[in-house]
């Protein structure tokens, strides 16, 4: 090889390892895991502004102290899952903005469940973003409502929140796709009708990961309601935690930062990569509605 060919070579091979597709250097916005979790030491409210953080490669925690909100990012525009409250979400806004990011980049809006502190700032973000926000179908009526199903075992629990607008219906197993990123929707009904975990892969240059978001799981119901009455709703969160459990899971997020630890391992005294995640996440949910059960029926 001449020098000439050599120094090509070089420079091309250089460039191809500084510019892999999913790992752009962190921007200048986005603030160490460290750093976010000292600004939320002590905040831990669903509202409570929080810097963003990159988790991994091309996925940043842009919500709050107290809730996630993930964006999924790539060339061909980002896909938000979550947007916590509406009193949130201009922070959320500010926070992708602070990241280096067009609000009107962020094509699509995802959700993990119905509830107020992970859908109420959707319709906010959706307008500021003119993302189409795609859902599973038994979401759809509360999402564009704000109303709690009649099938929520939190029926009355949660205030309303302001509506959005459901631009597509999402089947258990289908795949969204928005340029390179294909994220899979899984059906995990239980703690809401529409709860929904998603997973895809994200690469830091050669380095891959499986990433889940795993909805909420918990067995959690106003006064009134009993899960033991609702066998086939119990046959659905079952299989649903079973679906969680077998998910190919490197790294586990989920809509509440203290369900999966995600604080600590921010500041990296927990491991980011846990390949027993998924599995885990799912046991500790099935115990609790096993627990619950049996304290319904007195045992
Ligand atoms: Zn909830
Ligand atoms: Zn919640």
């Amino acid at each position: 090889m001449s020098a000439k060919a050599a120094l090509l070579a070089a420079m091309l091979g250089g460039c191809a390892a500084a510019a892999p597709v999913h790992q752009a250097s962190a921007p200048a916005g986005a603030v160490s895991g460290t750093e976010h979790v000292a600004q939320c030491q002590g905040r831990d409210g669903w509202s409570d502004a929080a810097p963003p953080v990159r988790v991994y490669a091309n996925v940043w925690q842009v919500g709050t102290c107290g809730i996630v909100a993930l964006l999924v990012t790539s060339d061909a525009g980002h896909i938000l899952i979550d947007a916590a409250t509406d009193e949130a979400a201009p922070d959320i806004a500010r926070n992708i903005e602070r990241l280096g990011f067009k609000l009107s980049d962020v094509k699509i809006i995802l959700n993990g469940h119905e509830h107020l502190d992970h859908a109420g700032g959707i319709g906010a973000l959706q307008r500021m973003t003119g993302a189409r926000l795609l859902a599973r179908s038994p979401a759809r009526a509360v999402l564009e409502s704000g109303e709690a199903s009649a099938d929520d075992p939190q029926l009355g629990l949660n205030p309303k929140f302001p509506g959005a607008r459901v631009d597509g219906i999402v089947a258990d197993g289908e795949i969204v796709r928005l340029g390179p990123l294909a994220l899979t929707a899984h059906a995990t009904p239980g703690h809401t009708p529409g709860s929904t975990s998603w997973s895809w892969r994200s690469c830091a240059g050669a380095e891959c990961r499986n990433i889940v978001y795993g909805d909420s799981i918990s067995a959690l119901s106003n006064d009134s309601y009993r899960f033991s009455d609702h066998p086939a709703y119990v046959a659905a969160f079952r299989a649903g935690l079973d679906r969680l459990a077998g998910l190919g899971c490197d790294i586990l997020i989920t809509p509440h930062p203290g369900a999966s630890d995600l604080h600590a391992r921010l500041a990296g005294t927990a491991p980011l990569v846990d390949a027993k995640a998924c599995a885990r996440y799912a046991a500790g949910g099935r115990a609790r509605l096993d627990a619950r059960l049996a304290k319904e029926n007195g045992r």
